[in-house]
């Protein structure tokens, strides 16, 4: 190999800070630091005009008001205040709703919470999901009954890449008076997000993931009284999520939240994945896709790729491709052990050892052909280099 270079492929895990955003966050270090926006004096003011300012602009974009932002540390927190607040709010209502339904593809923030949900007495279920990362209607439809409080299904799967008809499981929860939380957090680089068309009640997303600051996202919540206090405190964000506002990331993730959403290019999305999966098969055996088909119109984004060669452990790609300065995951980042199996894959019906060898790219709109020639290049280096060292 002559040439190192060095390519992201990890976009799902977190992506660079945009210029924009950059900017915006120096700016109102500069303008809004030194106030408290929640302070009355002029400094004060001076903040809580650039939450004002960022609200109105990410509610105009999902259609809704400004009273339904509540701005966050991130998704594992929107996904916890919203899944224990409405969980225990159902319960708290004369009906005692105990029912709570998730699946198992969900991002540990989600999944985790419903597993303490379990704990704490509340009848937990998983709905199932289809080899490609689906959810089984018929099976939420079989699960769903006027004991359920809420069920929560991710718009994008962080791991396969496949979007759940949340439409759909709208209008079952409707049927039922069930609310619906939805995990956006891999969905703004690829999906318009308007939370009346998705049919909604609670939406999470981060901004790291859209090219905005660590640390910063929003919980859209349709009804502030379908939620019970998760954390206690002051009246920040009515209450929802109390403690003093991180102005200037806000105002970061706010333009990058509008630069993601007004720059989704889903044909250019779809075309790098489907060169890369063209060049991958044309010059592999034994590779395999998780998650629906690259094909126009697949219930699937195209800037998450998870694949698998046969016999490789996905750990030891990643680690491998890592020294040729190409940075991909295995299966989830959040998951930590690379040793365990990939729930997500395990609830896809793919085999444990199958569940091992997961390699996730994941492209941002900056990724191009000569990166993914690049990459198919050093696959070849490794296979060859392997394959020697079996002979
Ligand atoms: N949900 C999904 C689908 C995710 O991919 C992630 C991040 N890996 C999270 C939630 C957690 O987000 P955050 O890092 O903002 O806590």
């Amino acid at each position: 190999m002559n040439e190192k270079k060095f390519v992201y492929m990890d976009n799902a895990s977190t992506t660079f800070i945009s210029k924009r955003a950059l900017k915006e966050l120096n700016r109102c270090y500069k303008d809004c630091n030194n106030g408290n926006a929640s302070s009355q004096h002029s400094l004060g003011r001076i903040g809580d005009g650039a939450i004002f300012v960022a609200k109105t602009r990410i509610s105009g974009l999902i259609g809704c008001e400004n009273e339904n932002i509540v701005f966050t540390s991130g998704s594992t927190e929107g996904n916890n205040l919203a899944i224990i607040g409405a969980a225990k709010r159902g319960f708290s209502k004369p009906s005692e709703k105990k029912k709570v339904l998730t699946t198992e593809i969900e991002h540990p923030s989600v999944f985790n919470t419903f597993i303490g949900l379990e704990h704490d007495g509340f009848d937990v279920e998983f709905v199932n999901v289809d080899q490609c990362g689906i959810v089984d209607l018929d099976d939420l439809c079989k699960k769903i009954d006027k004991n359920t409080s809420l069920v929560s299904v991710m718009l994008v799967n962080n791991e396969v890449g496949s979007v759940q008809p949340i439409k759909k499981i709208s209008e079952i929860c409707k049927k039922y008076g069930c609310l619906l939380h939805v995990d956006a957090t891999q969905a703004v680089n690829s999906i318009k997000i308007n939370v009346d068309d998705l049919g909604v009640d609670f939406l999470t997303v981060s901004a790291h993931k859209f090219h905005g600051p660590k640390g910063v996202g929003f919980l859209y919540v349709r009804h502030r009284d379908d939620l019970s206090e998760v954390i206690y405190g002051g009246e920040q964000e009515f209450g929802v999520r109390p403690g003093t506002y991180n102005t200037p990331a806000i105002a970061a993730m706010s333009v990058a939240f509008e630069d993601a959403q007004k720059n989704i290019d889903e044909k250019k999305q779809f075309e790098i994945a489907s060169y890369f999966w063209s060049e991958l098969t044309t010059n592999f055996d034994k590779v395999k896709l998780f998650g629906p088909k690259i094909l126009p119109y697949s219930p699937r984004v195209f800037n998450i790729v998870n694949i698998s060669f046969d016999g490789m452990s996905g750990e030891f790609m990643v680690a491998l491709l890592d020294t040729y300065g190409i940075e991909v995951g295995s299966g989830s980042a959040c998951s930590g052990n690379g040793e365990v199996a990939s729930r997500v894959l395990l609830a896809m019906g793919n085999q444990h050892d199958d569940c091992l060898k997961g390699i996730r790219f994941s492209f941002s709109n900056k990724t191009n052909k000569k990166e993914i020639d690049y990459v198919i290049k050093c696959l070849k280096e490794i296979h060859k280099m392997l394959s020697k060292t079996e002979e």
